[in-house]
């Protein structure tokens, strides 16, 4: 805990010195800028050089540095800010997300699984999935059903005993 104020307190002097850095060269960069903008239009009203033209650019590097110190200084407040505002609204998208993705996980695999027991027959032989209308594998040629020698009705390959009449297979 200790540490960590003492961290604070670091911090919070570096950006106060960042800030303040960043908005005195803010404000030398602001007057060499205009300093070098004034003796532009001045040497355009009178025909003359703009002597002081550099000053443009002086400014323009003291702008940036200015700027980048400000920011610097400014980043924790804005930064945490926006972390606060950001992250529940992360937070929500992502379980949003991952129910979502549940869900629909779910039911694929729920019209997978219907989808074979209602519409495929696996072969008890090589295990490959056929229609339900099949009588024999597609690959491998083995009869999908037992025909009941009683009642004609179809059963498993597996089943003891007819599912119609109860005759033995
Ligand atoms: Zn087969
Ligand atoms: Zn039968």
């Amino acid at each position: 805990m200790e540490n960590n104020t003492i961290d604070n307190k670091k911090h919070e002097q570096t950006r106060k010195k960042l800030k303040v850095i960043g908005i005195t060269f803010l404000t030398i960069g602001g007057i060499f800028f205009l300093v070098g903008i004034i003796s532009f239009f001045i040497a355009f009203n009178t025909g003359g050089v703009p002597k002081l033209f550099w000053c443009c650019f002086i400014g323009i590097i003291f702008i940036g540095i200015g700027a980048s110190c400000a920011k610097l200084g400014f980043m924790k407040q804005v930064g945490g800010y926006v972390a606060s505002q950001t992250v529940p609204i992360a937070k929500d998208s992502i379980n949003y997300l991952a129910k979502n993705t549940k869900d629909s996980l779910a039911d694929s695999a729920a019209t997978i699984t219907n989808s074979i027991n209602s519409d495929q027959i696996k072969c008890n032989n090589c295990g490959t999935l056929n229609k339900s209308t099949a009588k024999y594998c597609d690959n491998c040629g083995k009869p999908l059903t037992k025909i009941c020698p009683k009642c004609n009705a179809l059963n498993d390959t597996n089943a003891t005993y007819c599912d119609n009449c109860g005759n033995r297979l």
